[in-house]
C-alpha cells in the first residue's frame, strides 16, 4: 500500500499582470477622457445651432468620427442659428441678418 504524503505546496507563479491588459480603472479613465474632449465638437456643434448633449454623447463615442463629422459640417454649412430670433445666417456672421442680434464669440 503506497503511503500518501499530502502533495508538496506548489507555489504557482502567478502569471505576470498583463500589461496589455485593460483594468476596470483603465477603462474608466478612458471614458472620462472621452467625455472630457468630447466636448470640444459638441461644443463648436452648439456653436452651428445644433444639440450640445447629442453632439457631446456622438463624440465621446465616437471621437474621431465626430471631429471629422463637424469639421466637414463647418467647411460645408458655415452657418448657424441666430438665438434670440432662429434664423439661419452665416457661421462668420457678427450680427444676425434678420433681428440684428450681435453674435457673442467665446
Ligand atoms: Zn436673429
Amino acid at each position: 500500500m503506497p503511503h500518501w504524503s499530502p502533495a508538496p505546496a506548489k507555489r504557482k507563479k502567478r502569471p505576470p499582470e498583463g500589461g496589455a491588459k485593460l483594468t476596470t480603472i483603465d477603462i474608466i479613465w478612458i471614458f472620462v477622457l472621452l467625455v472630457i474632449v468630447g466636448i470640444l465638437p459638441a461644443a463648436v456643434a452648439r456653436g452651428m445651432g445644433r444639440s450640445l448633449l447629442k453632439w457631446w454623447i456622438y463624440s465621446a463615442l465616437l471621437f474621431p468620427v465626430a471631429v471629422a463629422h463637424i469639421a466637414y459640417l463647418r467647411l460645408t454649412e458655415g452657418s448657424r442659428y441666430c438665438p434670440y430670433c432662429h434664423a439661419r445666417v452665416r457661421y462668420t456672421a457678427k450680427n444676425c441678418t434678420k433681428c440684428g442680434y450681435e453674435f457673442i464669440e467665446f
